[in-house]
């Protein structure tokens, strides 16, 4: 069967039909290094990883390039707040991401360039486009694109250049010959980080680099370009411009995007300051139910982000881990089943679903249904053959999607039921007016790292670390 996406650039659900048959080029947009991931953050990485591991158990052979934007202004304006090299800022938050990636269980891709290391190919790339007419050199040696000159300009987006024009904030920029014209090199301010160039002493703009790698990377053409679908535009409609200026060929052939994570209608961003660091939910609902929140909606929707939703992510994670312990704690050593007309049908089902582009939320469903048959297969013990296969399965379905991998161990400690417990005799102390004893409980809590919340909902609690300076 086929594996249908849904290409952004043309709104439909597409047959995927690789350049070279069996293989799947893919890029997708990374992380610009100035800080921790949060979730919103962890949703490309999260998905795109797990599409990658079901177009592999379909047969293909992934080639996936994510890159790191290494240089920008907001980790320049890091750095000059910590008194260091920008390079310094950058090395450290690559190293937290692959903290934070292989604590939710995120492979790395092939290649993870950086886009200091393509500086020359930038360079190469913009006096390109300068030759061809497609930029322009400014008085102050900034390097534009020119997005009139470019007749496709806005196919990815589905925006045309007149209401581009009615609604752009337009920049006091005199360097500018249109306000759409956007910076491919910009010539820097004395003490940032700089490269030489035949137009000024300088850095790179930002579209520019996925261009520049992607294609040094997997060619002019090819398969998949990925992202969150805040990045449709501009920046992934000005690296399609750019990239197919400069070669005259089409840049990728499907465009998928992921929806946004939003906490009460607001995008979780840093900007906004709603964000809720990847290492923090780790630490509070464990790696499965993170996953399991991100994956247990369609990628293209957009999934709202709240404590009690976490909660629930966490109970469900927990009752299929808890299954899957019960069976591997009594057969510690794997048991291969019988191939039957059953575990045929609801392999079929399983890929049917991912192939329709990429549906998650009914393979999960599947998988649920799967342990609870596990469950029930335990609770009767008499049919061998059917123990084996629903755990089996359940575990082939579940790494295809990159979900509950860890091996047989106790997950969930008594710790929520006896913390309730606590927090109700502190709510009677509270009751009887008698402070002092309620006090002293919250004490003791925060003496043992948690954190008690009394807030008009009822009494929360959390964990915390304290850092010392
Ligand atoms: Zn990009």
């Amino acid at each position: 069967m086929a594996i249908y996406i849904t290409n952004t650039e043309t709104g439909k659900k597409e047959e995927l039909k690789t350049i070279t048959p069996g293989v799947v080029k893919m890029y997708v947009c990374g992380p610009t290094v100035y800080n921790y991931i949060h979730i919103g953050n962890a949703r490309p990485a999260v998905v795109f990883d797990a599409f990658r591991r079901f177009l592999e158990y379909r047969g293909y052979k992934v080639v996936m390039v994510q890159n790191f934007t290494d240089i920008d202004d907001k980790i320049i304006n890091e750095a000059n707040e910590w008194g260091v090299d920008f390079k310094d800022v950058a090395d450290t938050f690559i190293v937290e991401y692959w903290k934070d990636a292989q604590s939710l269980g995120i492979r790395a891709a092939n290649f993870h360039p950086r886009t200091t290391d393509y500086v020359s190919e930038i360079v190469e790339a913009v006096d390109k486009l300068i030759s061809k007419g497609y930029a322009y050199v400014a008085d102050n040696g900034d390097v534009y694109f020119s997005v009139r000159s470019f007749e496709k300009y806005g196919t990815l987006s589905g925006r045309k250049i007149e209401d581009l024009v009615a609604g752009a904030r337009v920049e006091v920029n005199d360097l500018k010959k249109d306000p759409l014209d956007f910076a491919l090199w910009k010539a820097v301010k004395p003490g940032e980080p700089n490269w030489n160039s035949p137009w000024s002493i300088g850095r790179p703009g930002w579209h520019i680099e996925c261009s520049v790698m992607s294609q040094k990377l997997l060619g002019d053409t090819f398969d998949i370009h990925a992202g969150g679908e805040d990045l449709i535009f501009p920046h992934h409609e000005d690296e399609k411009a750019q990239s197919e200026a400069l070669t005259g060929k089409p840049f990728a052939r499907y465009w998928m995007h992921n929806g946004m994570i939003v906490t009460r209608g607001d995008k979780m961003s840093k900007s906004i300051g709603n964000v809720f660091l990847v290492r923090e939910a780790v630490k509070r609902y464990g790696k499965d139910a993170v996953k399991l929140f991100l994956l247990s909606k369609h990628y293209r929707t957009p999934i709202e982000f709240s404590d009690e939703i976490l909660m629930e992510n966490k109970k469900a994670s927990l009752r299929i881990i808890k299954t899957l312990n019960r069976f591997e704690e009594k057969h510690p050593y794997p048991l291969v089943p019988k191939r039957d007309e059953y575990m045929k049908e609801v392999e079929s089902k399983f890929i049917e679903s991912l192939e329709d582009d990429f549906n998650t939320p009914k393979a999960i469903a599947l998988i649920f249904d799967l342990s609870k048959e596990l469950n029930k297969a335990m609770d009767d013990g008499n049919d061998k053959e059917a123990l084996k296969r629903y755990h089996l399965i359940t575990r082939v379905f579940g790494s295809v999607l990159g979900l509950f991998e860890g091996g047989a161990k106790i997950v969930d400690s008594n710790e929520e039921k006896v913390l309730d417990e606590i927090l109700k005799v502190r709510q009677e102390f509270r009751k009887e007016k008698n402070y002092q004893a309620a006090d002293k409980i919250r004490d003791a809590l925060k003496n043992a790292g948690i954190k008690i919340l009394d807030t008009p909902d009822g009494t929360k609690w959390e964990k915390f670390t304290e850092v010392n300076e």
